[in-house]
Parts: C-alpha cells; sequence; structure tokens
C-alpha cells in the first residue's frame, strides 16, 4: 500500500437497494483501490474491493477502439433511423443520468424501461391499482414492533437490512431493539433469513395470494373455513394468531419482495398484501413496502415517474407517453422482434434474459454504457466504458423508502460519467431530428426544444 491514502466518511454503498450511507472508505490514491469499507456488509465489501479501473478503451465500435465522439456520433445516428428504438437498463446508475435516458427516449419517440419491469413491476401496476400505506426505513428503524418480511431473503441480499434498519437496531421508540420487535417470516422454504424470525409460516408455493386473502378477512372479522390449511400449508390457528399480533402491534410493516411479486398471482400478490396494510390501519399503524435490489432501481422508478407519469414501460411513438407492460416492457419488445435498436444503460439483459429476447439482440444494432464487461457489451455495436456511481461519480440515488441520497465518490475515473454521455448523445440526436425535421418549420423546433 502506498503513503497515499484517502479517507471518506459516509460515503454510499450502492450495491443494493438499502444503499447504506455510513460508509468509511481506506482509499489508495496511487493504486486506485479501496482497500478497506467499514461498515459494509460482506456484499458490499466486495463490490468496493473489486472495484478497478480498467484498463479498456472509453469506446468502441464492433470491437475496436473509437474516440468518445465518433462512438457518440454513431450512437445517434443509430437512435434516429430506427423505427422503435428501445431504453433499457437504468437502475445501476445516477438520477441525473437516467433522467437523460428519458429526454432521449423522448426525442427519438423510442420505448424507455427499467430493469423494474423483470423485478417489481408488479408492485407498480399493483401500486396504481389500490394504492400504499408507505414510510421511510428511519422510522421502522423508530417505531416498528412487528416486521413481517414475505417472500425474500435479506439475509444474503441486503444484509444489513435487518441489522441497519428493520430487527437489531435500536430506535426512539424501540430502545431495546430486537427484543422489542416481533419478526415474522413468510416464504416458500427455510433460507438464511429464517433464524431471524421469531415466527416463521412456510407458505405452500404459489399460494401467497390465498393466504393473503385470508389474512384480510380475518382482520375484516370473516369467518374462514379451516381447510384453507390444506390450501396455503397455514393454519386456521398460526393464521388468526397473526392476525390478532397485526392488529394489536404499535406500528406493524410488510416488506415484501420477488419470491411474491415473480410468482404465480404476481401484481394481485403485491396488490392484496398493499390492501392488507391499508386494512389494517382502522386498528394500527401498518405500512408496506417492497425491497428493492439495484442501487437505484427506486431512483429509476421516480425519475421515469416523474418524467412521463409512469414508472417504466413507456412508449413516446405517438408523441405522449403511454404505458403498457407488457407491450412496452423490454423482454417483450425484444421477444417480438419489434424493437431496431436499443440503448442499454448500465444493465446485462444478454445474461438473463429470455432466449428469444437475447436472439434478438444480437440482430439489432445495441449502445451500452457500462463500467465493465458484460455479455451485453460483447455484442454492443457501440461501447461506452463508463465511471462507476457512488464510487467515481457524485450524484443522487433513491434508497428502497424513496429517500434521495446524495453520494460521496471515493477517486475519480478516467471514463466519462454515464450522465455526460447521455447528454452529449441526447444533443447529438436533437440536432439530427432538428435537421429531419426543418422542412415543418419552426413549430417542431419548439417543440423538441422544450422536451430537453
Ligand atoms: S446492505 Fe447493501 S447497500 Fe448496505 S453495505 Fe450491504 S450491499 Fe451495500
Amino acid at each position: 500500500m502506498s503513503d497515499n491514502i484517502r479517507t471518506v466518511k459516509n460515503a454510499t454503498c450502492t450495491f443494493c437497494g438499502c444503499v447504506c450511507d455510513d460508509m468509511e472508505l481506506t482509499v489508495d490514491m496511487d493504486e486506485k483501490k479501496i482497500t478497506k469499507a467499514k461498515n459494509a456488509c460482506i456484499l458490499g465489501r466486495a463490490w468496493f474491493a473489486e472495484h478497478s479501473i480498467e484498463n479498456h478503451p472509453a469506446a468502441m465500435i464492433d470491437g475496436k477502439e473509437v474516440s468518445v465522439n465518433i462512438a457518440i456520433e454513431e450512437a445517434a445516428q443509430i437512435l434516429i433511423k430506427a423505427k422503435f428504438p428501445i431504453t433499457y437498463g437504468l437502475s445501476d446508475t445516477t438520477c441525473e443520468a437516467q433522467r437523460q435516458a428519458v429526454a432521449i427516449s423522448d426525442i427519438i419517440h423510442g420505448n424507455v424501461d427499467t430493469t423494474t419491469s423483470v423485478c417489481h413491476g408488479p408492485s407498480g401496476l399493483a401500486f396504481q391499482g389500490v394504492g400504499e400505506s408507505t414510510m421511510t426505513l428511519g422510522e421502522v428503524k423508530n417505531r416498528a414492533d412487528l416486521v413481517i418480511y414475505w417472500g425474500g431473503n435479506p439475509a444474503e441480499s441486503h444484509p444489513r437490512h435487518f441489522t441497519r434498519y428493520a430487527v437489531t437496531p435500536k430506535g426512539m421508540y424501540i430502545p431495546n431493539g430486537k427484543k422489542d420487535r416481533t419478526v415474522v417470516l413468510v416464504d416458500v422454504r427455510k433460507t438464511p433469513s429464517t433464524p431471524v424470525a421469531d415466527i416463521f409460516l412456510q407458505v405452500k408455493p404459489g399460494k401467497d395470494f390465498e393466504l393473503l386473502w385470508a389474512l384480510r378477512a380475518l382482520v375484516k372479522g370473516r369467518n374462514i373455513d379451516p381447510n384453507i390449511e390444506v390450501i396455503t400449508g397455514i393454519s386456521l390457528e398460526t393464521m388468526t394468531d397473526l392476525v390478532n399480533k397485526m392488529k394489536n402491534c404499535r406500528y406493524g410493516v410488510l416488506f415484501f419482495g420477488m419470491g411474491l411479486t415473480m410468482t404465480r398471482g404476481r401484481h394481485f400478490n403485491s396488490g392484496a398484501l398493499l390492501a392488507l396494510a391499508t386494512d389494517l390501519n382502522e386498528f394500527t399503524h401498518f405500512v408496506a413496502k417492497p425491497v428493492r435490489g439495484h442501487g437505484n432501481v427506486t431512483g429509476a422508478d421516480n425519475v421515469v415517474s416523474w418524467q412521463t407519469g409512469y414508472p417504466f414501460g413507456v412508449n413516446f411513438s405517438r408523441g405522449y407517453p403511454r404505458f403498457n407492460p407488457g407491450e412496452f416492457t423490454t423482454v417483450d419488445t425484444l421477444s417480438r422482434g419489434e424493437a431496431d435498436a436499443a440503448l442499454i444503460v448500465a444493465s446485462d439483459p444478454a445474461s438473463n434474459f429470455p432466449r428469444a429476447a437475447i436472439e434478438h439482440l444480437h440482430k439489432i444494432p445495441v449502445i451500452t454504457l457500462d463500467a465493465k464487461q458484460t455479455e451485453t457489451t460483447q455484442l454492443a455495436h457501440v461501447a461506452f466504458t463508463t465511471a462507476t456511481y457512488g464510487i467515481n461519480t457524485g450524484g443522487t440515488v433513491y434508497r428502497m423508502d424513496d429517500v434521495p441520497i446524495t453520494l460521496r465518490p471515493a477517486f475519480e475515473s478516467p471514463f466519462p460519467t454515464d450522465e455526460e454521455i447521455l447528454i452529449a448523445i441526447k444533443k447529438r440526436v436533437h440536432e439530427l431530428v432538428l435537421a429531419k425535421r426543418g422542412a415543418t418549420g419552426a413549430r417542431s423546433e419548439a417543440k423538441v426544444a422544450s422536451q430537453l
């Protein structure tokens, strides 16, 4: 280790949706390496330790190094010529970059979608259907005496969710931490999170909706057939006990994960859980919140929502935003072979999308912005290497409870930020659109300018 050491206090880990902002980073400024990440969990430590400045071109076309300006020109030409250009990803970059990506989609009358469509998209639909009784994680820490996790395994996916926010921390009205809380876990199998729970309910796979609906009925004082156990795997006695605990707690919270949103029932499951939280507010204070995965997927939801009115799966082909999951979500636009160009920002769909979608990605010009090399950057026609958000760039991210947090970068990167590249593409796309629509006069120019 060199003598050129810098300490960054209150830095933020952007590896998962907990977005812990109490990191103390020790940075070897000569080696450009983070040698220690105090307060980070095992995932956060790996995130910081594995970060290094890659010896890689900042821009490539078909695998050959080019200047960033040439790559921007090529990207803009592709997007402007496409009939159905799509933008996808966005959950691992800053809000400042996200807003530029939405603006580009708007200008080129394209499609914009985020990784929400393959994780908590059903929750996004459910929010619109039944609303959301919400909170911040600070409130949970200070007030929640009944904490229920449904369809998730935070011990492995969000290791500090228990220790920093919801289970063990002492709060203003929870002076003894875990001793003052009852923790319930609902899942289809035991996981490393199970030992944390005071009560574990093993629901039958695919029967979350039935269990949630039965709990709603009990909350409302309805009679339930004891045979509900045959359907859900949970006895009526256990359900009744849980409902009593829910009605009689001072502050209850339902956290839910993809074990609920991506199994049979999907948005009906999320809607049933949100409705249960709302029902319980007749008796006590009860809230619900999805446990989000990517570091700024919540920011993506917020930015796309405040710019278009919808959280994901938005299409601008008619000149105004339309929302239709299943039609304008990226798995679908690719699998049906509709998209004819793709701008992928900080995401790797080629490694986890269905085969038909990946095969189509191989057939169309793809533009990528990513800090690391991935299967998607490998197939890209135009690939930009960008700085890592949170470690090399400042900006804003949203924690999973919709609290915006300002990033404190550890050291500079030689690569441009996602925001810088997207601003340059937007500027060039704007010029090309004006040139293309020039014949229609000044009115169209004013319209495009108003979209920036
Ligand atoms: S819980 Fe998530 S945000 Fe917090 S340190 Fe671990 S990986 Fe980073």
